[in-house]
């Protein structure tokens, strides 16, 4: 087996002061052995965690670890964000998610006036290269995507507005992720692409997330959660299983990182990076 390449978690904001503590002390103590490059903290749409996010990035880093807040276009404006940007830059932030948000509803008739590639000319245009600078990438095609090939020419307009590197969402198969690196070396999209992890808690969970972000759950792997959605343990066992040989797939074709959706848990996450050591 190829050796584990760099692994990054990603958290999302607790609702209240306890839950960070216990984020903070707990979880991300105990991932941290694993030696992650660094911690994600999600914004929720249309600024909802504005203030939540940039806590639990205060909170990680005063706790030692590095910490990437992730940004998005929302309703933030763009003062908004150049101060956004200064007080992360003073918390010694060095690594921002930038991404467009997912639209808070009614927002649709505007919808692409904001766009990540925008949010990430923005941050190269006030902050320079302060900050490495990583986009979303879909490698099973953004739902709001006419098609494949036009999803991956946005991208390409994201990564040329001065993206590092790109996050994937998650997927259930590796040859969705080994043909969309094709694609992108087909188009001389030469930035690291990493692929995004999905521990599976719940089959409703995970099918209710899926149809909203467009990944796809195969139907055989809805049939197998299935027989064991009123098990917790046994479904989390078979996931942790399955997306250990997942992740070794993904390191065979050249994954440069894995980062976990961890939902603020650490136990599966835990359990398939040490299968993966
Ligand atoms: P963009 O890259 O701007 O666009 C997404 C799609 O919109 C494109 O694929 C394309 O189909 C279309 N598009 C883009 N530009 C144009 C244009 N100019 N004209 C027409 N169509 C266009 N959401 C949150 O709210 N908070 C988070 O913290 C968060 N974290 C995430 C982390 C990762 C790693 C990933 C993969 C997703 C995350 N999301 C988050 C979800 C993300 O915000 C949604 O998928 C959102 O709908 C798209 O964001 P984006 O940055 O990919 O958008």
């Amino acid at each position: 087996m190829s050796a584990r390449p760099p692994i990054s978690f990603e958290f999302f904001p607790p609702r209240d002061a306890g839950g960070r503590e216990r984020l903070v002390t707990n979880v991300a103590q105990k991932l941290a052995l694993l030696e992650p490059e660094f911690f994600s903290v999600t914004y929720g749409a249309g600024g909802s965690t504005r203030d939540g996010t940039r806590q639990t990035i205060a909170s990680l880093i005063e706790a030692g670890h590095n910490a990437a807040p992730h940004m998005s276009m929302g309703v933030d404006d763009r003062a908004d964000i150049i101060k956004m940007l200064d007080d992360y830059a003073a918390l010694g932030v060095t690594r921002i998610v930038a991404l467009r948000g997912d639209q808070p509803s009614g927002f649709s008739a505007n919808r692409f006036a904001n766009n990540a590639e925008a949010l990430v000319r923005l941050i190269r245009e006030h902050s320079g290269d302060r900050f490495q600078v990583e986009v979303a990438a879909y490698p099973e095609t953004h739902p709001d995507a006419k098609g494949a090939a036009q999803d991956l020419e946005f991208f390409k307009r994201k990564v040329e507005a001065g993206a590092n590197g790109a996050i994937t969402q998650y997927f259930y198969t590796a040859d969705a992720y080994e043909d969309f690196l094709n694609r992108c070396a087909k188009a001389a999209i030469t930035v690291p692409i990493v692929p995004g992890i999905m521990p599976i808690t719940s089959l409703e969970g995970v099918l209710r997330f899926s149809e909203k972000c467009g990944a796809d759950v195969p139907r055989w792997l809805r049939y197998v959660l299935t027989d064991l959605q009123d098990d917790e343990q046994a479904t989390v066992d078979f996931t942790v299983e399955y997306l250990s040989r997942l992740g070794e797939r993904l390191i065979a074709l050249g994954a440069p990182g894995l980062h976990f959706y961890t939902l603020n848990r650490w136990g599966a996450t835990t359990r398939i990076c040490q299968n993966l050591a």
